[in-house]
């Protein structure tokens, strides 16, 4: 286990103080601190946390109820239950732990990592039976991606998927596609580069990494996000870069492209409600979804915080918006947080833009510092919060009957184009994004 139990913050604890903070409208849901088994009754819902107030897709999956043992059964239980199965399991099981899991989740973790880290992970594991990945939905199909056919890969809670993923469907990524290729045509450049290549972020349904792949495209995650843009740039004229228009605008605009040449593509508009001048003069054409947990972080939180911690260091995820970007002291993915937190000398102030059980842990891990959530009030990732021990002990026992519950399968159809960009993006080495150094708000 990465994260031994003694050095966590409790998210259990967390939901207490939400309930507790409700009435003081510091918590973004009082739900929170029902079990997530209160929204598995029929409809997809994201569940209470920054995503409710989000479209969920009608074919969105939903989590039929689990056995009420596991409703009923205290934390210490589910967790002497959990332990108990991976005992009799061993290496037959590898469990992975998002980093905005909750901590009586994530202690139980083989790996805890952020989307990129925990697919490789999944790759390197091949002699274990089933992948439990206490992650979202396009997360395990991922895994299920980079696992041996053999093995399966299962999402504890059916209903964790990713409100920004989601953003983005496969028929409104193939009609802008159609849209775009009857303004810019098809014959490459001079240079041998065609007018445009698509690159969608990790957090995307596979059906879309298999348009991509098809397409002669690539996937990027927030730690490759510029390296994949130049691998897209010697390729073609233009990116349509989808779902996460943060993301897209913040690695662009640190690659020196103009705000002006990185349109938004709103697919419920005509031409994405675009000219086509713009379009032919665009770089990055950039899909309009967001994540609704980064959304919130702001320039007046960070100004709140520089005027009570005259030496706080603000570092924020690239899913915010620009201007918070540009207003932090730097920006990265959530591994690159952990690691500026580590390698900080004792005694440093953090303020920190990213989901809450990643920030509560580091305040727990780290208290040599003094690190905070720039966003005061408490307000989890909705579909992350799906995830819950209760889940999590149901689908371990259930391997240790010998049925298999939950299998997340991607289809043949969809996996081999799919696998194509994400092995394009695997070849592409990692580099440290201009976003990422000190000052990023140049
Ligand atoms: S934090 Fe945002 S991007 Fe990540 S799973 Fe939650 S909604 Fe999706």
């Amino acid at each position: 286990m990465t994260t031994p139990t003694g050095t966590t913050a409790s998210v259990a604890r967390t939901l207490t103080l939400i309930d507790k903070d409700a009435a003081r409208g510091s918590s973004c849901s009082p739900d929170l601190t029902r079990g997530p088994w209160a929204f598995d009754a029929g409809l997809p819902a994201y569940g209470p946390g920054a995503s409710q107030d989000d479209a969920v897709p009608a074919d969105a999956p939903v989590q039929g109820r689990i056995p009420e043992e596991y409703q009923r059964a205290s934390d210490e239980e589910l967790h002497a239950r959990i332990s108990a199965a991976r005992q009799t399991l061993g290496e037959r099981v590898v469990v992975l732990g998002h980093f905005y899991q909750r901590d009586e989740v994530v202690q139980h973790a083989d790996v805890v990592g952020d989307s990129f880290q925990l697919a490789r992970a999944s790759h390197g594991r091949p002699e274990a039976e089933a992948i439990v990945f206490c992650g979202v939905h396009f997360m395990a199909e991922t895994a299920d991606l980079l696992s041996t056919p053999d093995q399966a890969v299962i999402l504890p809670n059916l209903a964790a998927g990713c409100s920004m993923a989601d953003m983005a469907d496969l028929d409104s990524v193939e009609d802008a596609w159609e849209q775009l290729e009857a303004v810019y045509g098809t014959e490459p450049d001079d240079d041998g580069r065609v007018p445009l290549l698509p690159v969608t972020y990790m957090n995307s349904s596979a059906a879309l990494k298999g348009f991509v792949g098809e397409h002669g495209g690539i996937v990027c995650t927030s730690s490759n996000a510029s390296a994949v843009l130049e691998w897209a740039f010697e390729r073609a004229q233009r990116v349509l870069f989808f779902p996460d228009q943060h993301l897209g605008r913040n690695t662009g605009r640190a690659r020196g492209i103009p705000l002006e040449q990185m349109p938004t593509w709103n697919p419920r508009l005509p031409l994405g409600g675009n000219s086509e001048d713009a379009l032919r003069d665009a770089k990055v054409l950039l899909w309009h979804g967001f994540c609704s947990v980064h959304r919130r972080f702001t320039v007046a939180q960070i100004e709140q915080a520089r005027a009570e911690h005259p030496d706080v260091q603000v570092i924020v995820h690239p899913e915010c918006p620009l201007p918070v970007v540009e207003a932090a002291d730097s920006s990265g993915s959530t591994d690159f947080i952990v690691k500026a937190i580590q390698a900080a000398p004792a005694g440093s102030t953090f303020a920190i833009g990213t989901e809450i059980n990643l920030v509560q842990r580091l305040a727990a891990q780290h208290p040599e510092h003094t690190i905070f959530c720039l966003d005061p009030v408490i307000c989890p990732c909705s579909t992350m919060y799906r995830i819950h021990p209760g889940y999590l002990a149901w689908v371990l026992e259930e391997l240790v009957a010998g049925r298999v519950v939950n299998r997340i399968t991607v289809p043949a159809s969809v996996a081999d184009p799919a696998r194509t960009a994400l092995e394009r993006m695997l070849a592409v080495a990692p580099k440290q994004s201009a976003a990422q150094s000190a000052g990023a708000g140049s």
